[in-house]
This record gives structure tokens, C-alpha cells and sequence, in this order.
């Protein structure tokens, strides 16, 4: 199994959900970025640089590359440098992020150790899911509405409430961005290092998870 597992795929295909299941079964490190920034945010001790760029969230659009490079590759050293492999979960979106991460993993003599894999999805698939979309207060557990009676948390009884940038107006604008058609150039940039693989994230989060450990025993 490869070392560095970069999960494509548009908003709310599920890449997180599998990032975490992938990172349990083989004791990887899982580095969100939306997670690192979503945190971030949080603190009262930012820079005014840090201030601005973290504001493109609530757009849909992406923030600055610098800023994803300082908070991703510093979480990944702790691991990487431990020899222990990575889940990147949504930290590489266009491809000037792609050139500097491979720029990255080279430096770490890993170059080799990548395999990208998209979880596809539809756009409109997307739409309805982040429109539908709860996320547990206390543990980050996601649900679909339907699925989710109560408004509690089927892990911990906590409460569910919306992502921030889960409206209507900043989905659409998050899926113009960050969906299918931002997606080709990644496609392409890892097809040509021949370390690309997709599953079909239309299907259960069980079924999702068997596809990709397939693909993983066979890298
Ligand atoms: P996510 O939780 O992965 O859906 O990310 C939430 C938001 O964080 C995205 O809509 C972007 O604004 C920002 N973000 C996360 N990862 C990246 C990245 N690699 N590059 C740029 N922006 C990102």
C-alpha cells in the first residue's frame, strides 16, 4: 500500500467519511485541510493575512495556496517524518498545490509513494448532499437529513447542526469550484504519473470502503 493516499473528489462526495476510515484500518495520519482551517479560524491570534484568506471560506472559494501549504505541511511532517503514511483528505484542489506537494514528497524521497484516488460523484449528486448535509457538534460524525431523526447524533447524542458553508448559495458556488470540472486538471496531472485510481461514491459508505481497499491492496 502506498504511503501518501491523496482522496479527490468533489464537496461532498465523501472523502472525509473515508479519510477517517482509511487512517483507522491502516493507522495513517488523516490531514484535512478544511478541518486544519475550520480550526484555525477559531483562534484569536491571527495575522491579518490569515484573517483574509480564511474569509474565502465562507465564499466557497478556495483560500491561498501559502496558507494550505503552512497548515498541511507541517501536520504532515509529524507523521511523515515517524515514517507513518498520510490520508490527505481534501488538501490538494488545483494544480499549482498539486506541483508544490509533489515538490514536497520528493524532498521526503516519497515521490513514488503517491496514489491519488478520487471518490466521484456527480455535481448534482454533490449539490444534494451538502444541501442535506448535518454534522455532529461534538464528534464531526456527518449525516445525510434523512438519516438523521431528531436532530442527535446516532454516535453520541450530540447535536447536528449545518456546516456554515453549507447554504444553498455557497454550495453552488463551492461545486463551480472545487467540483467535477475543477477536478480534470488533477485527473490528468496524476494520470500522467500514473498514480491515479477513482471509485464510485454514489454508493454506500460500506461499499465506498470496500472499493477502496481493494484499490489499496493492489497498489
Ligand atoms: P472541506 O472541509 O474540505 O469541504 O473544505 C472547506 C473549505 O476550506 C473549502 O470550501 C475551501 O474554501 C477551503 N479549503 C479546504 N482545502 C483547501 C485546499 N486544499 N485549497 C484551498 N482551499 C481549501
Amino acid at each position: 500500500m502506498k504511503k501518501i493516499i491523496i482522496l479527490l473528489g468533489p464537496p461532498g462526495s465523501g472523502k472525509g467519511t473515508q479519510a477517517k476510515i482509511i487512517a483507522t484500518n491502516h493507522s495513517y495520519g488523516h490531514i484535512s485541510t478544511g478541518d486544519l482551517l475550520r480550526a484555525l479560524s477559531t483562534r484569536h491570534d491571527l495575522d491579518a493575512d490569515e484573517t483574509k484568506a480564511l474569509r474565502e471560506m465562507s465564499f466557497g472559494r478556495l483560500v491561498p495556496d501559502w496558507l494550505i501549504y503552512k497548515l498541511a505541511f507541517a501536520a504532515a511532517d509529524q507523521y511523515l517524518n515517524n515514517n507513518q503514511g498520510v490520508v490527505f483528505d481534501g488538501a490538494i484542489r488545483n494544480i499549482s498545490q498539486a506541483q508544490v506537494y509533489q515538490e514536497y514528497f520528493f524532498g521526503k524521497n516519497l515521490a513514488t509513494e503517491v496514489l491519488a484516488l478520487e471518490v466521484s460523484l456527480p455535481d448534482a449528486q454533490s449539490f444534494l448532499r451538502l444541501t442535506e448535509r448535518k454534522i455532529c457538534r461534538n464528534c464531526g460524525a456527518i449525516f445525510a437529513l434523512a438519516s438523521a431523526p431528531g436532530g442527535l447524533c446516532a454516535n453520541c447524542g450530540g447535536a447536528l447542526i449545518s456546516r456554515a458553508d453549507d447554504n444553498i448559495d455557497v454550495v453552488k458556488k463551492r461545486i463551480q469550484e472545487q467540483g467535477n470540472a475543477a477536478l480534470e486538471p488533477l485527473r490528468e496531472f496524476y494520470k500522467n504519473q500514473n498514480a491515479y485510481s477513482a471509485v464510485d461514491g454514489r454508493a454506500t459508505v460500506d461499499d465506498v470502503s470496500r472499493q477502496i481497499e481493494t484499490v489499496l491492496a493492489a497498489t
